[in-house]
C-alpha cells in the first residue's frame, strides 16, 4: 500500500513569468513515451506482478522502492507544468470574477496546448507535449526478471534523453529545476537496473551509462544535487521495508565515472522534500469559482472545527 505526504520531493523556484508553452513543452517528460507516467506504470505493475518475489527480494525491492519515486516525480513534473502555465507565486485568491465580457483569456487560444486551460484551469493531465494521451501501451511487464529489468533500463536512458531534449528547450528556472533534478535521479535508476542487471547476468551494463554521452555535470541545475550526493543516494520510500535494496545499490559499487566519487547509499525513507506552490485561484476562469466566497468561509468554519 502506499502512504501520501503532503510535499514535493524537492523544492522549486516560482516561475517568474506565466509560461503556457513551457508547461506544454514540460508536459513530454509526464505523458511522453518516457515521461514519468511510463516510468510509474511500468514499475507500478511490475512490483505488482513479480513472481519468486520472497525469492527475488532484493530485485523485487528494487523495483518496489523505485515505484513510489516515480509517483513523486508524476506528482513534481505535474506541478512544475501548473505552475509555468499559472505563472508567479501571488499574495492570495481573488473572490470576484469581474467583467469576463472583454475576452480576459484572449492570449490562451493561441498557446500550444489551448486545452491545457480550456478544459484543465492550467492543470497538467497524462498527456505529451502535442496533448497526445499517455497510454497503457507504454507498459512492459512481462514476468520475466532480465527482460523487465533490460527494459527498465532502456526506459530510464529514454528519460534521460528526452529530460536533456527538454531541458534544451526551457530558458525558465522552474521547468529547468524539474529536469536538473529528475536528471540526476533518473542517472540514478538507470544505474541502479544496470547493477541489477550486472548480478542476474554478469554484464557489466553499467559501463553503457551515461546514455546519452553527457555527464551531469554539464548541467548546472545538476550541480547542487551532485554536490549534496544525490547521485549516490536511493530511497527505500518506505518505513521499514525494502531495505534490501543495499544488496544491489552499495555493495561496494561506487559513483559512476565522471560523477563526483563515492559510495553508493541507501537512504531509508524519502527525501526531506520541498514545499507545494499554492495555485491561487483565478475566478475569472471559474476557480475554485467565479465567486467563491461563501465557498472559502465554509471551508474556514470546517478547518477550525477539525482542529478543537
Ligand atoms: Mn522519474
Ligand atoms: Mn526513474
Amino acid at each position: 500500500m502506499f502512504m501520501r505526504v503532503d510535499k514535493l520531493q524537492v523544492e522549486l523556484p516560482a516561475p517568474t513569468r506565466q509560461d503556457p508553452n513551457a508547461g506544454a513543452a514540460l508536459q513530454e517528460l509526464l505523458g511522453g513515451k518516457y515521461g514519468e507516467m511510463s516510468t510509474l506504470g511500468n514499475y507500478l505493475f511490475q512490483s505488482f506482478n513479480f513472481r519468486s518475489k520472497a525469492k527475488l527480494r532484493p530485485f523485487y525491492s528494487l523495483v518496489a522502492a523505485i515505484t513510489a519515486e516515480e509517483l513523486g516525480h508524476v506528482e513534481l513534473v505535474s506541478n512544475g507544468v501548473a505552475m509555468l502555465n499559472n505563472g508567479p507565486d501571488n499574495d492570495g485568491d481573488k473572490t470576484d470574477g469581474g467583467d469576463i465580457a472583454d475576452a480576459p483569456f484572449e492570449d490562451m487560444k493561441d498557446i500550444r496546448l489551448a486545452a491545457a486551460f480550456f478544459s484543465n484551469a492550467g492543470g497538467a493531465t497524462p498527456v505529451n507535449s502535442n496533448g497526445q494521451s499517455w497510454n497503457n501501451d507504454f507498459i512492459t511487464t512481462t514476468g520475466n526478471v532480465v527482460i523487465d529489468l533490460l527494459h527498465n533500463f532502456h526506459l530510464e536512458c529514454g528519460a534521460r534523453l528526452h529530460k536533456l531534449r527538454v531541458y534544451e528547450t526551457l530558458t525558465d528556472a522552474t521547468g529547468r529545476e524539474v529536469c536538473g533534478y529528475l536528471l540526476v535521479r533518473g542517472s540514478v535508476h538507470a544505474h541502479a537496473y544496470a547493477l541489477a542487471l550486472k548480478q542476474l547476468t554478469g554484464v557489466e551494463i553499467e559501463k553503457m551509462l551515461p546514455t546519452p554521452n553527457i555527464n551531469l555535470d554539464k548541467i548546472p541545475e545538476c550541480a547542487k544535487y551532485l554536490a549534496e550526493g544525490s547521485h549516490r543516494r536511493l530511497y527505500t520510500f518506505s518505513p521499514n521495508d525494502y531495505k534490501e535494496i543495499s544488496a544491489l545499490w552499495g555493495n561496494g559499487e561506487t559513483a559512476l565515472p565522471g560523477d563526483p566519487e563515492g559510495e553508493l547509499t541507501v537512504v531509508e525513507g524519502m527525501p526531506d522534500g520541498g514545499k507545494i506552490h499554492q495555485l491561487t485561484g483565478v475566478p475569472s476562469a471559474f476557480t475554485p469559482d467565479y465567486a467563491p466566497e461563501e465557498m472559502f468561509e465554509i471551508a474556514t468554519k470546517l478547518y477550525k472545527a477539525s482542529r478543537k
